[in-house]
């Protein structure tokens, strides 16, 4: 079994902590402006309940473009994969998360996959529920239970912060909603989708969630299937063909496990059959991705052998 030791990971990130400096944290959402660019922290999570970890890991951070991957398996157990990919695609843009130049050139103008801004508005607008309140809890709930926490909540300054600035992701909404592929008030849309991306924790319940996806669905610290097969296969195949942005396929080559970052420097890993991992670091890459956290699961990949291709 790979990296079986905290120090390991301390070894890791003390080698990786440079690259913290290249680049910079998002501060389009003036709450994630904040963040200490040099904060880094990894967990690994395994089926059997053992963790280890390395770095601040008490730090929480929001899950963001993250949480696209668990709002996607929530909509497709409440409402079945046909009825979810009928307004959402499954295929990579190469275009950066926020795009709206092929929203328009597709037709039907449904988005192209669940894991740019435009397809997880969609699905966001398919978690059931009659208020908004009672569709976010749905989703922390579900949250809470794949991460084995119940405390996990959202984080309100950065809701807010992004509800007040989210002028593009509203202008996605309004061409979703004229083109009929979404029927929901935008301004309730954008208060649901801006919590859910505000939804905080740290890189151990990351982790432990990214396990959850590793291994199919099944938590084997509860003992019981907490996704149906078909639903996480779904959802990890997502992170492998749009995951890291549009820097997914060169993910993939060179490190190959199925993971999903947000522009708040989280990076969700599942290796198959193995572990999940949880990272945090908010300097970013030009595309989004975090500089450190690459790095890190690139040494990871290399050293015990985990590309799943
Ligand atoms: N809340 C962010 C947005 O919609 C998520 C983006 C991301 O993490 O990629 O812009």
């Amino acid at each position: 079994m790979p990296c079986q030791s905290n120090q390991e990971l301390d070894v890791l990130i003390r080698k990786v902590s440079p690259y913290t400096k290249h680049g910079k944290v998002a501060d389009y959402i003036p709450a994630l402006g904040k963040a200490n660019p040099s904060d880094l922290s990894i967990a690994i999570h395994y089926p059997d309940g053992m963790c280890i970890s390395a770095g601040n890991i008490e730090k929480k951070i929001t899950l963001q473009s993250i949480s696209k991957v668990i709002s996607l398996a929530l909509v497709l157990l409440d409402r079945g994969p046909d009825y979810v990919f009928d307004s959402v695609g499954m295929e990579p843009t190469g275009d950066p998360f926020n795009s709206i130049a092929k929203l328009e050139s597709v037709s039907p103008n449904r988005p192209l996959n669940p894991m740019i801004n435009a397809g997880a508005l969609v699905v966001t607008h398919m978690i059931k529920g009659n208020s908004v309140e009672q569709r976010l809890q749905r989703l922390l709930s579900f949250v809470q239970k794949l991460a084995g926490d119940s405390t996990i909540s959202y984080c309100e300054e950065v809701a807010r912060s992004e509800f007040e600035t989210a002028y593009l992701n509203r202008s996605l909404c309004y061409f979703l909603k004229q083109h009929q592929v979404i029927d929901e008030n935008v301004e309730q849309l954008m208060d649901l989708y801006t919590k859910q991306c505000a939804i905080q924790m740290n890189c151990l319940n990351l982790a432990r969630i990214g396990q959850v996806f590793a291994m199919d669905g099944i938590d084997l610290k509860l003992g019981k299937r907490v996704i149906p097969h078909d639903i996480a296969r779904i959802c990890k195949t997502f992170m492998v063909t749009c995951g890291m942005y549009n820097a997914s396929g060169e993910f993939a080559i060179k490190i190959g496990i199925p993971a999903k970052s947000g522009v708040s420097g989280g990076i969700m890993g599942a290796v198959p059959g193995k572990f999940g991992i949880g990272i945090f670091g908010p300097s970013l890459d030009e595309k989004g991705n975090s500089i450190a956290g690459i790095k890190l699961l690139e040494m990871l990949s290399k050293e015990y052998n985990l590309s799943m291709f």
